[in-house]
């Protein structure tokens, strides 16, 4: 009798230990790519706030869709196929409408990379006017980037351009039935290719990298730009604001304010030291620097964001 108790509990342990191994490895190769309805009909998935360096996967940037009566679209779509690959399969358990537009926010890799998986008939690209062109300027740097921390060959790199183009300060709406989305272009601010996704139904705003939450805003456009971007889309009348790394937000108004204060202290602070004769590095190692306890990857990204900015800075 002890022997066959002990046996069933060696066996049950067993068993537990089998599928606790392999449920975490599924879930492993799973990713762990998750969908949250933030308003009806609008979908989001937050990347992880990791930097592009050895710790990246693809994975960091918000991406999801947003849901009409009659058509689909998709605002940006992850860093790779993979990513662009579970976000089509989470379209595809919500919806089976067609996918009638991709839409991305602006040029940076992990935004744009996961495209190719919807490159369909009847579907259509949107973005910047000038985003065509910087993803050429780009692409050998982003394929290189991909080879060595995602191991993906260059071929598996694929860039798809918008067709539909967006002009800065220029706006056009498209129907998704029974439900409008807002398309507006931005001058030179995260990066020279900024479009914000508008959906009129729930006054919900895409911002994508015009909005960070948490991690530490870039600038890999123009400060001056970046800051005004900001007063104009602080007049939009809207509800929540879906940032492009980091929780949408009803609280947006703050959290753009925010996001400027830091913008405004580092121009004045890198002006000063320009004026002050200080180098680069030195400001890279002062300026912005009260901040730091605000934001997340903080010193990488404000260093980044200095080595931008300190060389346009010093020609003004
Ligand atoms: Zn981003
Ligand atoms: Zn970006």
């Amino acid at each position: 009798m002890i022997r066959y108790i002990e046996n069933f509990y060696m066996k049950n342990f067993l068993w537990l230990v089998f599928s606790f191994y392999f449920s975490s490895f599924l879930y492993a190769s799973d990713h762990s790519i998750h969908f949250e309805e933030v308003a009806p009909g609008i979908f989001v998935h937050q990347g992880e706030h990791l930097d592009v360096d050895e710790t990246y996967h693809g994975d960091i940037a918000n991406i999801g869709f947003i849901v009409g009566e009659e058509a689909i679209a998709v605002v940006d779509t992850g860093g790779s196929l993979e990513i662009g690959r579970e976000l089509e399969l989470a379209i595809k358990k919500i919806s089976n409408l067609p996918i009638k537009y991709v839409i991305n926010t602006h040029v940076h890799l992990d935004h744009i990379y996961g495209n190719a998986i919807f490159k369909k008939k009847g579907t259509d690209f949107i973005g910047h006017i000038e985003l065509p062109r910087a993803m050429i300027a780009r692409k050998d740097f982003y394929e290189k980037t991909n080879l060595q921390y995602l191991e993906i060959p260059p071929e598996e790199s694929i860039q798809i351009p918008p067709t539909i183009l967006i002009k800065p300060n220029q706006s056009k709406n498209f129907d998704l039935g029974n439900r409008i989305i807002k398309i507006t272009g931005y001058p030179i601010s995260h990066t020279n290719t900024d479009i914000t996704v508008e959906d009129l139904k729930t006054k919900t705003l895409w911002a994508g990298d015009l909005l960070f939450i948490e991690r530490t805003p870039v600038i890999d456009g123009d400060v001056h730009g970046f800051i005004a971007v900001i007063n104009e889309i602080l007049k939009l009348d809207v509800i929540q604001v879906i940032p492009g790394h980091g929780s949408p937000t009803k609280e947006w108004r703050e959290a753009f304010k925010k996001e400027q204060d830091y913008f405004k202290l580092l121009r004045d602070e890198v002006r000063k030291a320009i004026d002050d004769d200080q180098d680069l590095q030195l400001t890279i190692e002062t300026a912005g620097q009260t901040e730091s306890k605000k934001w997340e990857l903080f010193e990488i990204q404000n260093a980044r964001n200095i080595n931008k900015i300190f060389p346009m800075m010093e020609w003004e």
